[in-house]
C-alpha cells in the first residue's frame, strides 16, 4: 500500500447508492487503518431524477429515479453517526450531486441543508442522454464520441457557472469510458471551454477534485490529470480535494497517493477538506 497516512478521501459510495453494496462501517473502518485525516462518504444524488418515474411521466431515458429518497437516507445516516468517530477520524457528511445545473431549484434543497459537510458537483449525463456510464460505444464513430464530450465539457461550464457545490468531480469523467471501449479522442481542443468552466471554479471560490479511479480501473490515469489541475492553477485556482470515488471498502484510498502526485507536479502542496462547507487545509 503506498502511502497515504495523513490524507483524504473525500469521494466514496456506500449501500446508499444505487451502484454500491459496500457496509457504512466497513467503509469508514478502512479509512481509519489507512489513517487518513478527512474521510467523506458522498452518495449519489441525481437531482435531475430527484422523484420517482412517474413524476418524469414514465419516461424511460433512465433505469433509477427516486434519488431523494436516497438521499435522505444517506444523509441521515452518515450525519447521524459522525460523533462515534471523532478523534478517530474526520467523518464527514458528503454528497455527490449529479446535474445540478438542470434542476438548480431542486439543487438548492441540498445546499440549504444543514447536515452535509461536503458537496461534489458532477455531471454523469447530458440532458435527455444516459449516464456515460451506460451509453453504447460500439458503434460510435469519434465523431460522434467528440460532439457527446463537447456538450459535456459545456454542461460542466454550466454547472461551474451555477457554482454552489464544493468540489467539481472528476472533470473529463466520459474518458473513464471512452478509453475502457477504445475511443481514442484528444481533450485539447476543448481547452477553451474547460479553461472558461475552471475560471468560474476559481472565481467562485471552489475547488477541483483530482479522482483516482481511473489508476484502478485500466485507465491508467487520474480525472483529470496533471495538465486540467495545472491549467486550474493558473486561472487563480486554490483549492484541490482528492477522491477513489470507491464504491467497495476496499477501494477506499485507491489512487489517492497517485492523484497526490498529480497535484504537486501542478503547483499545489495543499489538499483541502471541508467541514460545514468550510475548507480546511491540509499538506501533502
Ligand atoms: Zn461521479
Ligand atoms: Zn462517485
Amino acid at each position: 500500500m503506498t502511502y497515504i497516512k495523513g490524507m483524504e478521501d473525500l469521494h466514496t459510495h456506500s449501500r446508499f447508492s444505487v451502484d454500491s453494496d459496500a457496509d457504512v462501517f466497513e467503509m469508514i473502518e478502512k479509512a481509519v487503518s489507512l489513517g487518513l485525516k478527512a474521510y467523506a462518504i458522498t452518495d449519489h444524488c441525481e437531482v435531475n431524477r430527484w422523484y420517482t418515474e412517474e413524476y418524469y411521466g414514465g419516461t424511460k431515458i433512465y433505469p433509477y429515479f427516486d434519488f431523494k429518497g436516497d438521499y435522505e437516507r444517506s444523509v441521515s445516516f452518515i450525519s447521524g453517526i459522525k460523533e462515534r468517530y471523532k478523534g478517530r477520524i474526520e467523518l464527514l457528511c458528503g454528497i455527490e450531486l449529479g446535474q445540478a445545473q438542470e434542476e438548480p431549484e431542486i439543487a438548492q434543497i441540498v445546499v440549504d441543508d444543514k447536515r452535509i459537510d461536503f458537496i461534489l458537483g458532477s455531471v454523469h449525463q447530458l440532458p435527455k442522454t444516459e449516464d456515460f456510464a451506460f451509453l453504447e460505444y460500439g458503434e460510435m464513430t469519434r465523431a460522434e464520441a467528440e460532439d457527446l464530450l463537447e456538450r459535456y465539457f459545456k454542461e460542466i461550464d454550466r454547472l461551474c457557472a451555477w457554482g454552489k457545490f464544493d468540489s467539481l468531480a472528476h472533470l473529463t469523467y466520459p474518458l473513464r469510458y471512452y478509453i475502457k471501449n477504445g475511443i481514442e479522442v484528444d481533450t485539447a481542443k476543448f481547452d477553451g471551454i474547460i479553461e472558461s468552466a475552471l475560471k468560474r471554479l476559481s472565481e467562485n471560490g471552489k475547488a477541483l477534485e483530482i479522482n483516482g479511479s481511473g489508476i484502478r480501473q485500466g485507465a491508467g490515469m487520474t480525472f483529470p490529470t496533471v495538465k486540467y489541475a495545472k491549467m486550474f492553477r493558473d486561472v487563480g485556482g486554490e483549492m484541490i480535494t482528492l477522491g477513489s470515488d470507491a464504491h467497495y471498502a476496499k477501494d477506499v484510498g485507491a489512487g489517492i497517493y497517485e492523484a497526490a502526485k498529480e497535484v504537486k507536479a501542478a503547483g499545489f502542496d495543499k489538499v483541502v477538506y471541508f467541514k460545514e462547507r468550510k475548507p480546511i487545509f491540509i499538506d501533502i
